[in-house]
């Protein structure tokens, strides 16, 4: 089986990688760069590829893409895509900060193709992680494995892999052509009958629930849909411009630095600002939607709020979902042909994370402020975790508003490693200086 030594190794292509890769490439060209390699599972890069709706906007403003908030003047901005493929002018008559998620898509894969010194591999699955360790019992580096049963050793490591999906336990019993998680929605949905009248039982009351339930309104022409959800009613997400500052990349020192007590409020009073809520397009839509159903006497749409799926199960050619109302206790039967989990994604680390963790001897998943995951010990090795350290950087860790400054901070961190480490090193492997604050001029010459 083919082996490899590469210095840095990223696993997943998706935004947060691509940021780390484009800061590579402009901090360390010649360095670092040179000997880093992106695996990604998937045949291309795609952003969200299950729910990649041809009407779906991005939540946050097109600047917050994979470079500006780093380097305003780099030539991966989307900005500057926008220009390479034509549509600059259009893009401003549109006069939205919103770019449609489609084309935020087309801009991550075009960074992906406009790389020139970090390498790409597509269809490289990693399937776990482990630690390797000198004699002297120094944490040395990690030997990755891929499903082609191929292993890559690095010294250090960056997972951008996203979140595993979440499927409730009250699901898992049925068998998989029954279900479809929001992960697979386009892929799967595509695969069905259009003319079939598919009774469907869509789960969840945030925004990839309703997506689903709108899409699928015409992406089955003779479903009959119905919403399932637990909250009292579908709800915008809110927005005031007060609380989003703190999906600046700067509020990560303040939340990193909290008391439990604090960081445990602002995630939960953040809460309805990203999650269980739903952009003011999609509930408008959906209102209209239902209110014409309703005119027209058609019966075809249902929305059932304040119900828990309580067990699912297959019988004969149907599922049948009980449901019991949270106001009274009943419980009653849907029996549907097809069930749509918008159910989100799992809080906890992703299994691969889990995985290297439990290799670690960890029993606790901790990164530090510049994300690096702790391990006891002596080490000349290190891991990054991004996308998955809301606990500790706040709401915003997930999300496309930090990926262009932490990646600057991932690859100072692992510059400084090597400054420290290796003498006579580079002029480009030299620390660059942290971002600077908000508000804080910024010469061209200093980014
Ligand atoms: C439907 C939807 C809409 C969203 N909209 C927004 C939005 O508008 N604005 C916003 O800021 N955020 C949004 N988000 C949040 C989203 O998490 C981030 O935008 C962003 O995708 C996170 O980037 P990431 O690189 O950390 O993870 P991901 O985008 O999930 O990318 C992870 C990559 O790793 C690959 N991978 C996973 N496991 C392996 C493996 N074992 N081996 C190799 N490769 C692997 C995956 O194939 C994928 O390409 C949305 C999320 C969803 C689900």
């Amino acid at each position: 089986m083919k082996h490899r030594d590469v210095e840095l190794l990223a696993i997943g292509a998706g935004p947060a990688n691509l940021a780390l890769a484009v800061a590579l490439e402009e901090l360390a060209p010649a360095g670092l760069a040179a000997d880093s390699l992106v695996i990604e599972q998937a045949d291309t890069v795609a952003w969200q590829p299950g729910m990649l709706l041809p009407e779906a906007q991005s939540q946050v403003s097109f600047l917050k893409d994979l470079v500006t908030l780093r380097n305003p003047c780099s030539r991966f901005s989307f900005v500057n895509y926008l220009h390479s493929v034509g549509r600059l002018s259009q893009f401003i008559n549109m006069g939205s900060l919103w770019p449609y998620r489609i084309e935020i898509s087309d801009y991550f894969k075009w960074v992906a193709d406009s790389l020139t010194r970090v390498r790409l591999e597509y269809a490289r699955r990693c399937t776990s992680v482990e630690p390797l360790r000198d004699a002297e019992g120094t944490l040395t580096g990690w030997l990755t494995r891929l499903a082609d049963g191929s292993t890559i050793r690095s010294r250090h490591l960056v997972m951008g892999i996203g979140r595993d999906a979440y499927v409730p336990e009250e699901f898992a019993g049925l068998p998989a052509r029954r279900v479809i998680h929001s992960t697979r929605y386009i892929q799967r949905i595509a695969e069905l009958p259009k003319a079939v009248p598919y009774r469907v039982a869509v789960i969840g009351g945030a925004q990839s629930a309703a997506e689903m339930f709108d899409a699928v309104q015409s992406d089955l022409p003779g479903c009959q849909p119905t919403m399932v959800m637990r909250s009292i009613g579908l709800k915008t997400y809110e927005n005031s411009k007060f609380t989003n500052e703190l999906y600046f990349p700067d509020a990560v020192d303040g939340f990193f630095d909290a008391r439990p007590e604090a960081r445990e409020q602002i995630l939960k009073e953040m809460h309805i600002t990203n999650y269980s809520g739903l952009n003011p397009a999609t509930l408008e839509k959906l209102y209209s939607a239902l209110y014409l159903d309703r005119l027209a006497g058609k019966g075809r749409l249902r929305v059932l709020t304040m119900h828990d799926v309580t067990s699912a199960r297959e019988d004969s050619d149907e599922v049948v979902l009980e449901l019991t109302d949270r106001r009274t206790g009943e419980v009653e039967e849907l029996r549907c042909d097809l069930v749509l989990l918008g159910t989100g994604f799992v809080r906890s680390m992703p299994s691969l994370v889990r995985g290297l963790a439990d290799a670690l001897g960890l029993e606790r998943v901790t990164v530090n402020r510049t994300y690096k995951l702790d391990v006891p010990g002596p080490a000349t090795a290190g891991c990054y975790l991004q996308g998955v350290n809301e606990e500790t950087h706040g709401i915003a860790d997930s999300l496309l508003s930090m990926q262009a400054v932490r990646a600057w901070e991932i690859t100072n961190d692992i510059l400084a490693d090597r400054a420290a480490g290796l003498a006579g090193e580079p002029a480009e492997n030299v620390p660059m200086p942290l971002p600077p604050l908000p508000g804080t001029p910024v010469a061209v010459s200093a980014i």
